[in-house]
């Protein structure tokens, strides 16, 4: 199997055209979506839309679980707020029903996928640390589990007697009997000092796990952007990847 591991999208056409281009020359066979498909962009029906279509596999995030009308928008710093009840006003009734129907997990294939972390999905706690990774470990079952949340990606392998160890952010064999617990990164807004958009590939059949960065015109994403009215840091944070 070949998986492409999608998450925080946040409403990102270009970021999300330019990492799906890249999908016929790895070979991709299953599209999973780890959730938060809008919120901080200017594109929430187009982005929804492409998930609808292309993922197998999808899980909530809180952007679209607040964007869907199920909690309230306080716990988001002022832009993000200001971000989703621009998305609000502006996303067709589709879309809505779309983002209230995702679950909060999915297990499909030995993958399991939550948003924020598998102990409790719906609390939107980050993973952050080696530590935080470790407790996280016992709440999913088979060898893979998926998370965004963050906007950094990170990988963290449990070896067969519960030793963890970091991964490399490049590609990584799949070993014998270990598990992984892994942040894809952000397609639509990455925050690690890189503004190329980021993604996790799974190749199965070649045992191996990549971490894949494309750079794409994000001054097209900032143009519409500024034309929505939409923050301006937000605006100006696609430039440094932050
Ligand atoms: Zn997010």
């Amino acid at each position: 199997m070949k998986a492409a591991l999608v998450s925080d999208v946040h409403s990102n056409l270009e970021a999300l055209l330019a990492v799906e281009k890249s999908f016929g020359d790895l070979g991709v066979e299953k599209v999973c979506f780890v959730g938060d498909a809008v919120g901080y962009g200017p594109d929430p029906d187009a982005c929804t839309e492409w998930i609808r279509q292309n993922a197998g596999m999808s899980v909530m995030g809180n952007h679209d679980f607040s964007a869907a009308g199920l909690a309230d928008v306080g716990s988001f710093n002022p832009n993000a707020r200001a971000a989703i009840l621009w998305t609000m006003r502006h996303m067709k009734e589709v879309s809505v029903e779309y983002l209230r129907a995702l679950p909060m997990r999915q297990i499909q294939d030995g993958m399991t996928l939550v948003h924020a972390n598998p102990m409790d999905p719906g609390g939107w706690n980050y993973i952050f640390s080696l530590w935080d990774a470790e407790m996280n470990f016992p709440f999913f079952e088979g060898p893979f589990c998926f998370v965004g949340h963050s906007h950094q990606p990170a990988a963290v392998g449990m070896d067969p007697k519960g030793a963890v160890s970091v991964q490399p952010l490049t590609t990584f064999p799949i070993q014998e009997g270990f598990r992984y617990l892994v942040n894809v990164g952000s397609v639509g807004q990455p925050r690690d000092g890189n503004p190329a958009s980021c993604f996790g590939f799974l190749d199965t059949d070649r045992g191996q796990f990549s971490f894949i960065r494309l750079p794409y015109d994000y001054r097209k994403t900032q143009k519409k952007m500024e034309e929505a009215g939409l923050p301006r840091p937000l605006i100006e944070r696609l430039a440094e990847g932050r």
